[in-house]
C-alpha cells in the first residue's frame, strides 16, 4: 500500500534523540514513524511524521552535511511539508560544526523553497530543564558551561551564549528573538523575524524559558520550510497541521507475548531499576564481562537460564553495575572494548529472546539500544505511548518476528525506579 504524504519531515543527529523527538510528536497528537539511517525505498505505512534517526552528532561536518542532506531528499520524496532538524538540548557542537554547517546546507538545498532564507534555533526543552534566556542557555538552575557540559569530551560546551557558539559555525548571520517579543506572542514573532530578514540575518536563536513560550513560539513557525530545534519545540507543531492531541496517535497493535527486560546501561538510575526489579522477586541474571572476555558463551547460558523462568513473567539480564565495579572491567578489558563485548552479547541475548517468544522487549542503555535495534534487523518504528519522559514504546516488524514486537528503548538516565515493571504495566493497561 502507498501512503498518504507525511507532514512534518524531521533529521534527528542521534538515536535516543530521535525517539525523545518522536515522542513530543506523538503527544501532541502525530502518528510518528522513526527510520533507523535513511530508508532505501519509500515509507510503507501512514504517518504525519518521520523522523530520520542519524548518528551525525560527532561525525565530520562533511560526513553529517551529506548525511542530513540524504534524508532530506528520501523526506522530499515522502511529501514532506516542513522540515526539522533536530539537535540535542544542550547543543552539542563545536566551532566546526555539526549544527551549524547541517543547517547551511539544508537552507541551501531548500533555496527553492519560499521563505527558507531564515530560520529559528533554540534548544529549549522547559520539560527538561533546558531553557534559553537572552540567548544564554541554562541547563537546570545553572549555565551551560557550569553544568558539566564544558567538560564533554566530543562537545565541551564554553560558552552558554548560542548567538555566539552558533555564529562560529555558520556562514549566516545569525541573530536573536528575545523573550520579551516571545512572550508578545505570533504578531511580534513574525514581525522581528521579518525586522531580522531586513538585517540580513538569516537564522536566530529563540528564547524560551516554559512551554506556553514554546506554544507561543510555534504559530508563528507555521509554513516556516525548516525549523531546528531540540525536542521541545516538537510540542507547538502540530497544531500547525490542524492536529490536536490524541490517543490514537500513540495507537501500537495490540501486545501478546513473552516479556523480557535486557540492561547494559550503568547509569545510576539504571542501577536503581535493576535494584528495584531484584527487590521484588522476580528472576534476574547478571553477566560477568571477564567471562564473556574469555570466550564463554555467556549469552546461550543467559538464554537457557530465562527459558526456565519466562513463562511466568517478565525476567532480567543485565551487565549493569556501579561505577567502581565498572571501572575495574574497563581497567581489565579497556573502555571500548569492555562496552563492545557487553554491548554484542546483550545484543544477542535480545535476539535470543525474541526468537524465545518475546514481544514486549525493554532495553536499558542508548548504546545498548542501537546494538539491540541492530541485532533485531529494525529499519522503521512506531512510536507509541510515553511511559516515563522521553521514553515511549515502540513497534516495529522484525525478521525474528516478521508480525512485530514491542519494545522500548531508555537510555540511561531516564525512568523511575519502578521503570522495568511499570513499562509493562503502561504497555498492558
Ligand atoms: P547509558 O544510556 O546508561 O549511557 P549505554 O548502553 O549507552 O548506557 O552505555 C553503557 C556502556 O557500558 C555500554 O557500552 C555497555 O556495553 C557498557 N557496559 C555495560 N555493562 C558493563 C560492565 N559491567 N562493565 C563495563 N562496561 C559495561
Amino acid at each position: 500500500m502507498s501512503t498518504a504524504s507525511i507532514k512534518l519531515g524531521c533529521i534527528a543527529d542521534d538515536f535516543t534523540g530521535a525517539t525523545d523527538l518522536a515522542n513530543n510528536l506523538v503527544r501532541a497528537g502525530m502518528r510518528v514513524v522513526q527510520t533507523i539511517g535513511v530508508p532505501q525505498g519509500p515509507l510503507d505505512t501512514e504517518a504525519d511524521a518521520v523522523v530520520v534517526a542519524l548518528k551525525s552528532r560527532t561525525i565530520p561536518a562533511l560526513d553529517a552535511v551529506e548525511q542530513s542532506l540524504a534524508a532530506l531528499r528520501w523526506l522530499q520524496a515522502q511529501g514532506a511539508q516542513q522540515i526539522y532538524f533536530k539537535y540535542c538540548s544542550t547543543f552539542d557542537s563545536t566551532p566546526a560544526g555539526n549544527i551549524g554547517p547541517v543547517t547551511d546546507a539544508l537552507m541551501d538545498a531548500l533555496a527553492d523553497v519560499e521563505g527558507s532564507d531564515f530560520t529559528i534555533a533554540t534548544p529549549a526543552f522547559p520539560d527538561n530543564k533546558r531553557t534559553v534566556f537572552k540567548g544564554y542557555l541554562f541547563a537546570g538552575d545553572v549555565l551551560l558551561n557550569e553544568s558539566g557540559m564544558q567538560n564533554h569530551p566530543l562537545t565541551p560546551m564554553t560558552d552558554p551564549n548560542l548567538v555566539r557558539v552558533l555564529q562560529a559555525q555558520t556562514r549566516r548571520k545569525v541573530g536573536l528573538i528575545d523573550y520579551a517579543t516571545v512572550a508578545q506572542g505570533e504578531t511580534a514573532i513574525r514581525a522581528r523575524i521579518a525586522a531580522l530578514k531586513a538585517e540580513g540575518v538569516g537564522m536566530a536563536v529563540v528564547d524560551a524559558v516554559s512551554n506556553d513560550d514554546l506554544l507561543r513560539l510555534g504559530p508563528a513557525l507555521a509554513g516556516m520550510p525548516l525549523v531546528t530545534a531540540g525536542s521541545g519545540v516538537a510540542i507547538a507543531l502540530p497544531a500547525n497541521f490542524g492536529l490536536a492531541p490524541a490517543s490514537q496517535a500513540a495507537a501500537l497493535p495490540a501486545p501478546g507475548g513473552l516479556q523480557a527486560v535486557v540492561s547494559g546501561s550503568c547509569s545510576v538510575a539504571t542501577n536503581a531499576q535493576v535494584a528495584h526489579f531484584i527487590a521484588t522477586g522476580r528472576p534476574a541474571l547478571a553477566l560477568d564481562p571477564l567471562r564473556i572476555a574469555a570466550g564463554e558463551n555467556v549469552a546461550a547460558e543467559a538464554l537457557a537460564w530465562a527459558k526456565g523462568h519466562i513463562a511466568r513473567g517478565p525476567v532480567l539480564v543485565y551487565s549493569t553495575a556501579e561505577p567502581a565495579a565498572v571501572k575495574a572491567i574497563q581497567g581489565r578489558l579497556g573502555v571500548e572494548q569492555a562496552g563492545a563485548m557487553v554491548e554484542q552479547t546483550i545484543a544477542a541475548v535480545a535476539r535470543g529472546l525474541v526468537e524465545m517468544g518475546v514481544r514486549q522487549l525493554v532495553v536499558a542503555g542508548g548504546e545498548t539500544s542501537g546494538a539491540c535495534v541492530q541485532a533485531l534487523g529494525i529499519a522503521q518504528l512506531r512510536i507509541g505511548g510515553q511511559i516515563d519522559p522521553g521514553v515511549p514504546w515502540c513497534h516495529a516488524a522484525s525478521p525474528v518476528a516478521p508480525q512485530g514486537l514491542h519494545f522500548t528503548l531508555k537510555s540511561g538516565n531516564f525512568g523511575t525506579e519502578d521503570f522495568f515493571t511499570k513499562a509493562f504495566t503502561v504497555l498492558n493497561a
